[in-house]
């Protein structure tokens, strides 16, 4: 029998294990293997920069359910997708790293881009292996697309030096993975199902807490049900948002500080009591609120708060269960309840203070005008990518998503940088399972710059994605022309030029002009609208939409300053 080449043994054991999509940038030793993943039939999107590759990888894992492979060289190329792995795992997205690595016999002697590859990986990993032999590679495969998918979804390295890369296996020695089967279901146990359901009835200020977690759970259709039949208020976390529609009459973000502070049971659904929950801790939360958490992964139970009710249990047989329970007794949380009466009168106050914000379009533009607009214009099932600090925050209540996993942004882990490779997966999801959708990037001006040369992959694929920079000139706070002109006059740069600066009135959408296309220049709404129609329209290349806002634009006064005032 013929002896088969490695790389060949990697691209059909992913293949076979079913891996669609490659992100990833070539050179010594993975050249032959990124042509050995397109001989396999595995879609192979070459990006520009490693941690840009791996965030598409991870985005269309979380998308799609199937961990996407993000490919890079050794050394440089593993360490820059550090930052990428690292992102991957706290989001809990399925996602595959596949490294070169310097030839096993210049290990130890300085071998070119050497670099202890495995060991770097293993904290950002639920699995980290070099397959020892090519025969072997299928059996680490499996191992690896299980590891990312089953329980809580993660990340899997694996390492493969350039001398196993260039060898060969006898076909009847190649280890016989089998295809492994979706991943197990977990369901709750029956009695903690009536505990959750009991302590729901008997709250007087009932919250449900709906987090990316029940996204990837593809819970919709059943919340959805539950929500609208017990009619209890919800609140989408970030990635949350569109699960349960964010316009659904249930849907409390408008009063999210007075929901959490008040509440006094939470079911927590696919959510954890981290930084952007506030620990579920006062002053942020009642000091007796009790909690009823489900979640996949048995470890995260009880973790930072004792919950009433702790639940391993996958969330859509829970929401099934839970919904029978209350079901069965016709249970109906109506408006004449007083925590509604509050809920409402609080939203209603929030809306009013954003509306008035949103219609002031008085130049320089502020925040809330821009997404008012941006809004509008776009249709309502629009993918949007999000992040940026003020970009993201503001844009988080402004931009809803009435559809689930319509929402990518930096996540759990905080990460700026993500939106571009976000937005090519997203794109490619849209091309192959949902024709017609949009993308929409929305971007800080200082988070635009991590990945911005990714609009050349944009462009070379003829992926259809309307990037807004939303552009203040800086980080956070920005400068106007004659401050910026002003500090620029007066001697050391390094020393006078503020941390927080970018560049004022940079015309970054003039990148277009790098392909022969038109990107958009917005200081008035009347420019945006037009630019957003104009937008609407491309079908097979991305744009980029420029909008010079006030750089003293900033949100609206908060009741707590972020990431503060929770006693730890
Ligand atoms: P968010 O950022 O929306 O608050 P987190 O990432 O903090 O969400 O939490 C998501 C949680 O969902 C994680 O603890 C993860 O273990 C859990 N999870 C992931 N998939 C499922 C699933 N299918 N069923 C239940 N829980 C899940
Ligand atoms: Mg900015």
């Amino acid at each position: 029998m013929a002896d088969v080449e490695a790389v060949q043994i990697i691209a059909e054991s992913l293949k076979q294990q079913g891996v669609d999509y490659v992100f990833g940038i070539i050179g010594i030793p993975v050249i032959e293997l990124s042509m050995a993943f397109q001989a396999a039939g595995l879609k192979y999107i070459g990006m520009r920069n490693e941690q840009a590759a791996c965030y598409a990888a991870q985005a269309i894992g979380y998308l799609t359910g199937k961990p996407g492979v993000c490919l890079v060289v050794s050394g440089p190329g593993l360490l820059h997708v550090t930052g990428g792995m690292a992102n991957a795992q706290v989001n809990c997205w399925p996602l595959i790293v596949i490294g070169g690595a310097t030839n096993q016999d210049h290990e130890g002697i300085g071998g070119f881009q050497e670099c202890p590859q495995v060991e770097l990986s293993r904290p950002y990993c639920k699995y980290a292996a070099r397959p020892p032999t090519a025969a072997l590679i299928p059996l680490h495969v499996e191992k690896a697309v299980r590891y990312a998918t089953y329980g809580r979804p993660g990340v899997a390295y694996l390492d493969f030096p350039g001398n196993i890369l260039q060898s060969k296996a006898p076909e009847a020695r190649i280890y016989k993975a089998l295809a492994h089967p979706a991943p197990p279901m977990a369901y709750p146990p029956h009695d903690d199902v009536i505990a959750a359901a009991r302590l729901l009835r008997q709250a007087k200020r009932p919250l449900v807490i709906i987090g990316k977690g029940s996204a990837y759970a593809h819970a919709e259709n059943t919340l959805r049900h539950f929500i609208e039949n017990t009619n209890l208020p919800f609140l989408p976390t970030p990635m949350g948002k569109g699960v349960v529609s964010d316009t659904a009459p249930q849907c409390v973000s408008s009063a999210r500080t007075l929901a959490l502070q008040k509440a006094d049971v939470v079911l927590l659904l696919g959510a954890r009591l981290n930084w952007i929950l506030h620990f579920g801790r006062s002053p942020r939360y009642d000091k007796d609120v009790k909690f009823i958490q489900v979640d996949i992964c048995p470890e995260e139970l009880h973790n930072s708060v004792i919950s009433s009710v702790a639940i391993q249990s996958d969330i859509r047989p829970f929401a099934e269960q839970l919904f029978e329970q209350m079901n069965a007794v016709n249970f109906r949380f109506g408006y004449e309840q007083d925590w509604w009466k509050q809920l409402a009168v609080k939203c209603k106050q929030n809306k009013d203070t954003v509306q008035q914000m949103s219609l002031n379009t008085s130049t320089p533009l502020n925040y809330y005008a821009v997404f008012h607009h941006l809004r509008e214009l776009l249709p309502k099932d629009t993918i949007i990518v999000s992040e940026g600090a003020n970009t993201m925050d503001i844009g988080r209540s402004m931009l809803l998503n009435e559809q689930p996993r319509h929402r990518l942004d930096a996540g759990t882990f905080g990460t700026m940088g993500v939106g571009p490779g976000f937005a090519v997966a997203a794109a490619l999801f849209c091309r192959d399972f949902a024709p017609g959708k949009r993308v929409l990037c929305v971007e800080g001006d200082s988070a635009f710059g991590f990945s911005g040369m990714e609009i050349e992959t944009m462009v070379r694929y003829k992926l259809p994605v309307t990037i807004v920079i939303v552009n203040n000139n800086g980080i956070y706070g920005g400068f106007d022309k004659d401050t910026f002109e002003a500090i620029r006059s007066e001697g050391d740069l390094t020393q006078i030029t503020p941390p927080s600066a970018l560049g004022v009135q940079v015309r970054y959408e003039e990148m277009m002009k790098m392909f022969g296309m038109q990107g958009y220049f917005c200081t008035e709404i009347e420019q945006l609208q037009t630019a957003i129609k104009a937008a609407n329209q491309l079908t097979d290349r991305p744009t980029i939409i420029n909008v010079a806002i006030s750089p003293s634009s900033d949100r609206k006064p908060q009741s707590f300053n972020w990431l503060t005032e929770s006693k730890l």
